[in-house]
Protein backbone atom coordinates (compact mmCIF):
# COMPACT_ATOMS: atom_id res chain seq x y z
CA UNK A 1 0.00 0.00 0.00
CA UNK A 2 1.20 3.29 -0.79
CA UNK A 3 0.67 6.55 0.98
CA UNK A 4 0.43 9.67 -1.82
CA UNK A 5 0.37 13.13 -0.58
CA UNK A 6 -0.96 16.03 -3.06
CA UNK A 7 0.20 19.69 -2.35
CA UNK A 8 -2.20 21.72 -3.71
CA UNK A 9 -5.85 22.19 -4.36
CA UNK A 10 -5.44 24.20 -7.84
CA UNK A 11 -5.91 22.88 -11.37
CA UNK A 12 -2.91 20.56 -10.99
CA UNK A 13 -3.59 18.91 -7.39
CA UNK A 14 -7.04 18.56 -8.08
CA UNK A 15 -6.42 16.61 -11.57
CA UNK A 16 -3.72 14.86 -10.02
CA UNK A 17 -5.32 13.57 -6.88
CA UNK A 18 -8.53 12.67 -9.08
CA UNK A 19 -6.46 10.49 -11.24
CA UNK A 20 -4.30 8.39 -8.73
CA UNK A 21 -7.15 7.26 -7.35
CA UNK A 22 -8.74 6.42 -10.96
CA UNK A 23 -5.83 4.60 -11.31
CA UNK A 24 -4.95 2.97 -7.86
CA UNK A 25 -6.53 0.45 -5.97
CA UNK A 26 -8.61 0.97 -3.06
CA UNK A 27 -5.82 -0.37 -1.42
CA UNK A 28 -3.49 2.55 -1.52
CA UNK A 29 -4.12 6.14 0.29
CA UNK A 30 -4.31 9.56 -1.01
CA UNK A 31 -4.47 12.70 0.52
CA UNK A 32 -4.63 16.24 -0.41
CA UNK A 33 -3.14 19.31 1.67
CA UNK A 34 -4.61 23.09 0.82
CA UNK A 35 -4.90 26.12 2.11
CA UNK A 36 -8.64 26.30 2.11
CA UNK A 37 -11.62 23.91 1.41
CA UNK A 38 -12.43 25.94 -1.76
CA UNK A 39 -11.28 25.11 -5.35
CA UNK A 40 -11.14 28.75 -7.23
CA UNK A 41 -11.32 28.77 -11.06
CA UNK A 42 -9.49 31.56 -11.88
CA UNK A 43 -10.04 31.97 -15.31
CA UNK A 44 -13.23 33.61 -13.92
CA UNK A 45 -11.86 36.33 -12.49
CA UNK A 46 -12.20 39.05 -15.09
CA UNK A 47 -15.88 38.30 -15.30
CA UNK A 48 -16.14 38.17 -11.55
CA UNK A 49 -14.21 42.03 -11.41
CA UNK A 50 -16.97 43.04 -13.98
CA UNK A 51 -20.22 41.88 -12.21
CA UNK A 52 -20.49 39.16 -15.28
CA UNK A 53 -20.52 36.63 -13.15
CA UNK A 54 -20.95 35.80 -9.14
CA UNK A 55 -18.69 33.54 -6.67
CA UNK A 56 -21.01 30.67 -7.22
CA UNK A 57 -19.36 30.77 -10.36
CA UNK A 58 -15.59 30.89 -9.02
CA UNK A 59 -15.36 29.15 -5.71
CA UNK A 60 -16.04 25.30 -5.62
CA UNK A 61 -16.50 22.95 -3.35
CA UNK A 62 -13.21 21.00 -2.79
CA UNK A 63 -14.37 18.66 0.66
CA UNK A 64 -17.23 17.42 -1.80
CA UNK A 65 -14.86 16.94 -5.22
CA UNK A 66 -12.03 14.62 -3.19
CA UNK A 67 -14.61 12.55 -1.08
CA UNK A 68 -16.30 11.90 -4.22
CA UNK A 69 -12.93 10.10 -5.63
CA UNK A 70 -11.82 8.76 -2.01
CA UNK A 71 -9.18 11.30 -1.32
CA UNK A 72 -8.40 12.61 1.94
CA UNK A 73 -8.79 16.30 1.77
CA UNK A 74 -6.45 17.80 4.66
CA UNK A 75 -7.13 22.03 5.13
CA UNK A 76 -3.78 23.39 6.08
CA UNK A 77 -0.91 25.43 5.06
CA UNK A 78 2.35 23.79 4.69
CA UNK A 79 5.75 25.37 5.61
CA UNK A 80 7.75 23.08 4.06
CA UNK A 81 8.74 19.31 3.67
CA UNK A 82 11.79 17.05 4.22
CA UNK A 83 12.72 14.45 1.60
CA UNK A 84 14.99 12.24 3.68
CA UNK A 85 11.94 11.20 6.37
CA UNK A 86 9.56 11.78 3.76
CA UNK A 87 6.89 14.21 5.63
CA UNK A 88 5.69 17.49 4.99
CA UNK A 89 5.54 20.04 7.86
CA UNK A 90 2.32 21.99 9.08
CA UNK A 91 3.43 24.75 11.43
CA UNK A 92 1.06 25.49 14.48
CA UNK A 93 2.27 27.98 17.09
CA UNK A 94 4.68 25.82 19.25
CA UNK A 95 4.27 22.37 17.83
CA UNK A 96 4.05 21.84 14.50
CA UNK A 97 2.42 18.58 12.64
CA UNK A 98 4.21 16.31 10.24
CA UNK A 99 2.21 14.74 7.94
CA UNK A 100 4.06 11.03 6.33
CA UNK A 101 4.24 10.34 2.52
CA UNK A 102 5.68 7.36 0.43
CA UNK A 103 5.29 9.59 -2.95
CA UNK A 104 4.76 13.61 -3.07
CA UNK A 105 3.36 15.49 -5.68
CA UNK A 106 4.43 18.90 -5.69
CA UNK A 107 1.30 21.48 -7.23
CA UNK A 108 0.97 24.74 -4.95
CA UNK A 109 1.47 27.28 -7.92
CA UNK A 110 3.27 30.11 -8.06
CA UNK A 111 3.73 33.05 -6.09
CA UNK A 112 2.96 37.15 -6.65
CA UNK A 113 5.91 38.76 -6.48
CA UNK A 114 5.14 42.26 -6.19
CA UNK A 115 7.42 43.45 -3.75
CA UNK A 116 9.84 42.97 -6.82
CA UNK A 117 7.85 46.54 -8.23
CA UNK A 118 8.26 49.42 -5.54
CA UNK A 119 5.00 51.29 -5.30
CA UNK A 120 2.79 48.10 -6.63
CA UNK A 121 0.91 47.44 -3.21
CA UNK A 122 0.20 50.73 -2.59
CA UNK A 123 -1.07 52.29 -6.00
CA UNK A 124 -1.50 48.84 -8.26
CA UNK A 125 -4.56 46.53 -9.00
CA UNK A 126 -4.18 42.80 -10.11
CA UNK A 127 -6.78 40.49 -10.17
CA UNK A 128 -5.22 37.33 -9.43
CA UNK A 129 -7.23 36.14 -6.12
CA UNK A 130 -11.02 36.86 -5.70
CA UNK A 131 -10.71 39.66 -3.09
CA UNK A 132 -8.09 41.62 -6.03
CA UNK A 133 -11.11 41.24 -8.56
CA UNK A 134 -13.69 42.40 -6.23
CA UNK A 135 -12.06 45.02 -4.97
CA UNK A 136 -10.64 45.93 -8.70
CA UNK A 137 -14.32 45.67 -9.58
CA UNK A 138 -15.42 48.64 -7.15
CA UNK A 139 -12.76 51.04 -8.57
CA UNK A 140 -14.05 50.47 -12.11
CA UNK A 141 -17.56 51.13 -10.87
CA UNK A 142 -16.14 54.26 -9.55
CA UNK A 143 -14.24 55.21 -12.78
CA UNK A 144 -15.33 57.73 -15.00
CA UNK A 145 -13.06 59.95 -16.82
CA UNK A 146 -9.12 59.71 -17.11
CA UNK A 147 -6.54 57.52 -18.45
CA UNK A 148 -6.81 53.41 -17.69
CA UNK A 149 -3.30 52.04 -17.80
CA UNK A 150 -3.49 47.92 -18.04
CA UNK A 151 -0.62 45.86 -18.33
CA UNK A 152 1.52 43.49 -16.72
CA UNK A 153 5.18 43.19 -15.45
CA UNK A 154 8.59 41.57 -16.48
CA UNK A 155 7.89 37.57 -15.57
CA UNK A 156 4.29 37.73 -15.02
CA UNK A 157 3.81 35.08 -16.70
CA UNK A 158 -0.32 35.51 -17.93
CA UNK A 159 -1.02 38.14 -20.79
CA UNK A 160 -4.67 36.65 -21.14
CA UNK A 161 -6.20 38.72 -18.34
CA UNK A 162 -4.89 41.90 -19.25
CA UNK A 163 -6.17 41.73 -22.61
CA UNK A 164 -10.18 40.38 -21.34
CA UNK A 165 -9.73 43.22 -18.61
CA UNK A 166 -9.14 45.94 -21.41
CA UNK A 167 -11.57 44.53 -24.02
CA UNK A 168 -14.43 44.23 -20.65
CA UNK A 169 -13.50 47.66 -19.65
CA UNK A 170 -13.96 49.25 -23.31
CA UNK A 171 -17.04 47.14 -23.59
CA UNK A 172 -18.90 48.93 -19.94
CA UNK A 173 -17.55 52.38 -20.89
CA UNK A 174 -19.60 52.58 -23.96
CA UNK A 175 -22.73 50.72 -22.39
CA UNK A 176 -22.34 53.46 -19.48
CA UNK A 177 -21.80 56.03 -22.32
CA UNK A 178 -18.68 56.99 -21.11
CA UNK A 179 -16.39 55.69 -23.81
CA UNK A 180 -15.02 59.03 -24.80
CA UNK A 181 -14.07 60.48 -22.11
CA UNK A 182 -11.56 57.59 -21.55
CA UNK A 183 -8.20 56.27 -22.62
CA UNK A 184 -7.29 52.97 -22.43
CA UNK A 185 -3.65 51.79 -23.10
CA UNK A 186 -2.04 48.28 -22.48
CA UNK A 187 1.14 48.43 -21.76
CA UNK A 188 3.93 45.22 -22.11
CA UNK A 189 7.52 44.97 -21.24
CA UNK A 190 7.83 43.07 -24.59
CA UNK A 191 6.33 43.09 -28.15
CA UNK A 192 2.68 42.49 -28.68
CA UNK A 193 1.87 38.25 -28.25
CA UNK A 194 5.29 37.58 -27.10
CA UNK A 195 3.38 36.00 -23.95
CA UNK A 196 0.82 35.09 -25.66
CA UNK A 197 3.10 32.59 -28.20
CA UNK A 198 4.68 34.77 -30.40
CA UNK A 199 4.20 37.28 -33.29
CA UNK A 200 0.86 35.10 -35.09
CA UNK A 201 -1.27 35.87 -33.38
CA UNK A 202 -0.33 39.75 -33.54
CA UNK A 203 -2.49 40.65 -36.27
CA UNK A 204 -5.75 39.06 -34.94
CA UNK A 205 -4.80 40.63 -31.18
CA UNK A 206 -4.32 44.00 -32.86
CA UNK A 207 -7.36 44.16 -35.11
CA UNK A 208 -9.25 43.93 -31.95
CA UNK A 209 -7.44 46.46 -30.18
CA UNK A 210 -7.95 49.04 -33.07
CA UNK A 211 -11.67 48.40 -32.81
CA UNK A 212 -12.20 49.29 -29.02
CA UNK A 213 -9.75 52.28 -29.81
CA UNK A 214 -7.61 50.33 -27.25
CA UNK A 215 -3.56 51.64 -27.49
CA UNK A 216 -0.80 49.43 -27.17
CA UNK A 217 2.54 50.32 -25.98
CA UNK A 218 5.55 47.51 -26.03
CA UNK A 219 8.73 47.32 -24.53
CA UNK A 220 7.36 49.15 -20.61
CA UNK A 221 9.09 46.85 -18.66
CA UNK A 222 7.63 48.52 -14.99
CA UNK A 223 9.63 48.59 -12.47
CA UNK A 224 8.16 51.29 -9.72
CA UNK A 225 4.69 52.93 -9.34
CA UNK A 226 4.03 55.71 -8.08
CA UNK A 227 0.69 57.59 -7.18
CA UNK A 228 -0.75 58.36 -10.78
CA UNK A 229 2.01 57.65 -12.26
CA UNK A 230 3.79 54.08 -13.82
CA UNK A 231 7.41 53.90 -14.23
CA UNK A 232 9.78 52.11 -16.57
CA UNK A 233 13.71 52.85 -15.92
CA UNK A 234 14.01 56.26 -14.66
CA UNK A 235 12.81 58.44 -17.45
CA UNK A 236 9.86 56.39 -19.00
CA UNK A 237 6.62 57.04 -17.15
CA UNK A 238 2.80 56.80 -17.90
CA UNK A 239 -0.01 59.20 -16.40
CA UNK A 240 -2.87 57.18 -14.76
CA UNK A 241 -5.95 57.21 -12.98
CA UNK A 242 -7.11 53.43 -12.70
CA UNK A 243 -4.26 51.24 -13.12
CA UNK A 244 -4.37 47.30 -12.98
CA UNK A 245 -1.36 45.03 -13.30
CA UNK A 246 -0.21 41.57 -13.46
CA UNK A 247 2.97 41.52 -10.84
CA UNK A 248 6.14 39.26 -11.46
CA UNK A 249 5.67 35.70 -10.98
CA UNK A 250 8.40 33.40 -9.01
CA UNK A 251 8.40 29.88 -7.73
CA UNK A 252 6.79 29.36 -4.39
CA UNK A 253 9.28 29.46 -1.27
CA UNK A 254 8.01 26.01 0.34
CA UNK A 255 10.34 23.98 -2.26
CA UNK A 256 13.31 26.50 -1.61
CA UNK A 257 16.61 25.63 -0.60
CA UNK A 258 16.11 21.54 -1.62
CA UNK A 259 18.19 21.87 -4.57
CA UNK A 260 15.51 20.99 -6.97
CA UNK A 261 14.61 24.81 -7.93
CA UNK A 262 15.78 26.98 -10.43
CA UNK A 263 16.88 30.41 -9.61
CA UNK A 264 13.27 31.62 -10.31
CA UNK A 265 12.44 29.19 -7.35
CA UNK A 266 9.89 27.09 -9.74
CA UNK A 267 10.72 23.38 -9.70
CA UNK A 268 12.81 21.52 -12.40
CA UNK A 269 10.83 18.54 -14.11
CA UNK A 270 11.39 16.28 -16.58
CA UNK A 271 9.02 14.95 -19.56
CA UNK A 272 7.24 12.56 -16.97
CA UNK A 273 6.71 15.66 -14.64
CA UNK A 274 9.12 14.09 -12.44
CA UNK A 275 11.22 16.16 -10.13
CA UNK A 276 14.88 16.09 -11.51
CA UNK A 277 17.12 15.25 -8.45
CA UNK A 278 14.69 14.32 -5.95
CA UNK A 279 13.48 10.75 -5.32
CA UNK A 280 9.41 9.60 -5.53
CA UNK A 281 8.39 12.91 -6.32
CA UNK A 282 6.61 14.93 -8.94
CA UNK A 283 5.54 18.36 -9.59
CA UNK A 284 2.99 19.89 -11.88
CA UNK A 285 1.13 22.85 -12.60
CA UNK A 286 2.49 26.68 -12.46
CA UNK A 287 5.10 25.58 -10.28
CA UNK A 288 7.27 24.02 -12.73
CA UNK A 289 9.94 25.64 -14.52
CA UNK A 290 8.80 25.62 -18.38
CA UNK A 291 9.10 28.39 -19.96
CA UNK A 292 6.71 30.62 -21.52
CA UNK A 293 2.61 31.44 -20.06
CA UNK A 294 1.65 29.74 -17.38
CA UNK A 295 -2.09 28.66 -17.69
CA UNK A 296 -4.50 26.45 -16.24
CA UNK A 297 -5.04 23.56 -19.14
CA UNK A 298 -0.89 23.13 -18.90
CA UNK A 299 -1.71 22.48 -15.48
CA UNK A 300 -4.66 20.01 -15.58
CA UNK A 301 -2.63 18.02 -18.34
CA UNK A 302 0.93 17.79 -16.11
CA UNK A 303 -1.05 16.86 -13.20
CA UNK A 304 -2.36 13.92 -15.19
CA UNK A 305 0.67 13.03 -16.28
CA UNK A 306 2.43 13.07 -13.19
CA UNK A 307 -0.17 10.51 -11.90
CA UNK A 308 0.01 8.42 -14.50
CA UNK A 309 3.55 7.83 -14.29
CA UNK A 310 3.58 8.08 -10.20
CA UNK A 311 1.04 4.95 -10.68
CA UNK A 312 3.39 3.23 -13.00
CA UNK A 313 6.55 3.56 -10.27
CA UNK A 314 3.64 2.57 -7.43
CA UNK A 315 2.96 -0.69 -9.63
CA UNK A 316 6.67 -0.89 -10.58
CA UNK A 317 6.57 0.07 -14.21
CA UNK A 318 8.13 2.35 -16.47
CA UNK A 319 7.03 5.96 -16.73
CA UNK A 320 5.15 6.19 -20.15
CA UNK A 321 3.36 9.53 -20.48
CA UNK A 322 5.32 12.39 -21.43
CA UNK A 323 4.30 15.84 -21.35
CA UNK A 324 4.33 17.85 -24.33
CA UNK A 325 4.66 22.19 -23.67
CA UNK A 326 1.28 23.66 -25.71
CA UNK A 327 -0.53 26.74 -25.37
CA UNK A 328 -4.10 26.81 -25.73
CA UNK A 329 -5.48 29.84 -25.06
CA UNK A 330 -8.76 31.76 -25.87
CA UNK A 331 -8.96 35.73 -25.44
CA UNK A 332 -12.87 36.39 -24.62
CA UNK A 333 -12.95 39.78 -26.47
CA UNK A 334 -17.06 39.76 -25.63
CA UNK A 335 -17.90 39.42 -29.54
CA UNK A 336 -16.58 38.68 -32.90
CA UNK A 337 -12.89 39.23 -32.11
CA UNK A 338 -12.76 36.68 -29.42
CA UNK A 339 -9.57 34.91 -30.01
CA UNK A 340 -8.45 31.01 -29.85
CA UNK A 341 -4.58 29.92 -30.14
CA UNK A 342 -3.12 26.70 -30.22
CA UNK A 343 0.79 27.00 -30.07
CA UNK A 344 3.46 24.06 -29.47
CA UNK A 345 6.39 25.81 -27.39
CA UNK A 346 8.97 23.21 -27.71
CA UNK A 347 8.27 23.03 -31.52
CA UNK A 348 7.38 27.01 -31.95
CA UNK A 349 4.89 25.43 -34.64
CA UNK A 350 1.04 27.20 -34.77
CA UNK A 351 -1.02 24.19 -35.40
CA UNK A 352 -4.37 26.96 -35.05
CA UNK A 353 -5.47 29.88 -34.83
CA UNK A 354 -9.40 31.36 -35.27
CA UNK A 355 -11.07 34.41 -34.74
CA UNK A 356 -15.05 34.73 -33.82
CA UNK A 357 -17.76 34.95 -31.63
CA UNK A 358 -17.99 30.97 -30.83
CA UNK A 359 -14.49 31.36 -29.32
CA UNK A 360 -15.49 33.96 -26.09
CA UNK A 361 -19.15 31.60 -26.08
CA UNK A 362 -16.89 27.96 -26.12
CA UNK A 363 -14.56 29.58 -22.92
CA UNK A 364 -17.77 30.37 -20.92
CA UNK A 365 -19.14 26.90 -21.68
CA UNK A 366 -16.19 25.44 -20.70
CA UNK A 367 -16.25 27.72 -17.23
CA UNK A 368 -19.30 26.44 -16.70
CA UNK A 369 -19.12 22.82 -16.70
CA UNK A 370 -15.37 21.96 -16.25
CA UNK A 371 -15.98 22.08 -12.65
CA UNK A 372 -18.86 19.99 -12.70
CA UNK A 373 -16.91 16.85 -14.89
CA UNK A 374 -14.76 16.99 -11.67
CA UNK A 375 -17.07 17.03 -9.11
CA UNK A 376 -16.56 20.32 -7.98
CA UNK A 377 -20.34 21.91 -7.07
CA UNK A 378 -20.70 25.42 -5.91
CA UNK A 379 -19.94 26.41 -2.64
CA UNK A 380 -23.67 27.58 -2.33
CA UNK A 381 -25.18 24.55 -3.38
CA UNK A 382 -22.79 22.82 -1.46
CA UNK A 383 -24.36 24.32 1.49
CA UNK A 384 -27.94 23.93 0.88
C1 LIG B 1 -7.25 36.15 -13.56
C2 LIG B 1 -6.71 34.87 -14.15
C3 LIG B 1 -7.14 34.49 -15.41
C4 LIG B 1 -6.64 33.31 -15.98
N1 LIG B 1 -7.08 32.93 -17.21
C5 LIG B 1 -6.71 31.73 -17.72
C6 LIG B 1 -7.24 31.26 -18.94
O1 LIG B 1 -8.03 31.94 -19.58
N2 LIG B 1 -6.84 30.04 -19.39
C7 LIG B 1 -5.95 29.26 -18.70
O2 LIG B 1 -5.63 28.14 -19.15
N3 LIG B 1 -5.40 29.69 -17.54
C8 LIG B 1 -5.76 30.89 -17.03
N4 LIG B 1 -5.24 31.33 -15.84
C9 LIG B 1 -4.13 30.57 -15.24
C10 LIG B 1 -4.57 29.42 -14.37
O3 LIG B 1 -5.55 29.81 -13.46
C11 LIG B 1 -3.36 28.87 -13.63
O4 LIG B 1 -2.38 28.50 -14.58
C12 LIG B 1 -3.74 27.66 -12.77
O5 LIG B 1 -4.57 28.09 -11.72
C13 LIG B 1 -2.50 26.95 -12.21
O6 LIG B 1 -2.92 25.84 -11.48
P1 LIG B 1 -2.03 25.26 -10.29
O7 LIG B 1 -2.80 24.11 -9.73
O8 LIG B 1 -0.66 25.04 -10.75
O9 LIG B 1 -1.95 26.43 -9.23
P2 LIG B 1 -3.13 27.13 -8.43
O10 LIG B 1 -4.40 27.10 -9.16
O11 LIG B 1 -2.56 28.44 -8.00
O12 LIG B 1 -3.29 26.20 -7.14
C14 LIG B 1 -2.33 26.15 -6.10
C15 LIG B 1 -3.00 25.58 -4.87
O13 LIG B 1 -2.05 25.41 -3.83
C16 LIG B 1 -2.56 25.97 -2.61
N5 LIG B 1 -1.41 26.40 -1.82
C17 LIG B 1 -0.44 27.27 -2.19
N6 LIG B 1 0.49 27.35 -1.21
C18 LIG B 1 0.07 26.54 -0.20
C19 LIG B 1 0.62 26.19 1.07
N7 LIG B 1 1.77 26.71 1.52
N8 LIG B 1 -0.05 25.30 1.82
C20 LIG B 1 -1.22 24.73 1.39
N9 LIG B 1 -1.76 25.02 0.20
C21 LIG B 1 -1.13 25.93 -0.59
C22 LIG B 1 -3.45 27.11 -3.09
O14 LIG B 1 -4.36 27.49 -2.08
C23 LIG B 1 -4.10 26.47 -4.30
O15 LIG B 1 -5.18 25.65 -3.91
C24 LIG B 1 -5.72 32.50 -15.25
C25 LIG B 1 -5.31 32.89 -13.97
C26 LIG B 1 -5.80 34.06 -13.43
C27 LIG B 1 -5.34 34.45 -12.05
Amino acid sequence: MANVLVLGGGFAGVIAAESLAQRLGPGNRISLISRHREFTFFPSLVRLAFGRCGLEDVFFDLIHAMRSQRVELIQAEISHYNPDERYVVIPGGRFEKHVNYDYLVFALGRRLAAERVPGFFEHAHHLLTVGAALKFGEAIKGFHHGHAVIGYCQDARLAVPVYETAFALDRLLRARGERDRVKITIISPEKPGDLLGGAAIFPALQKALNEHGIDFIPDFPVNRVTQMKVWAGNRQRIDYNLLMLIPPFQGTLEARYMGITDSSDYIRVDRHMRVTGAERMYAAGDSVNFPGPKMGHMAVLQGEIAAANLAAEIEGREAEASYDHQLMLVIDEGGKDSIYLHHKLWDEEILDLRQGRFWGWAKQMHARYWPRLHALRPIELAEE
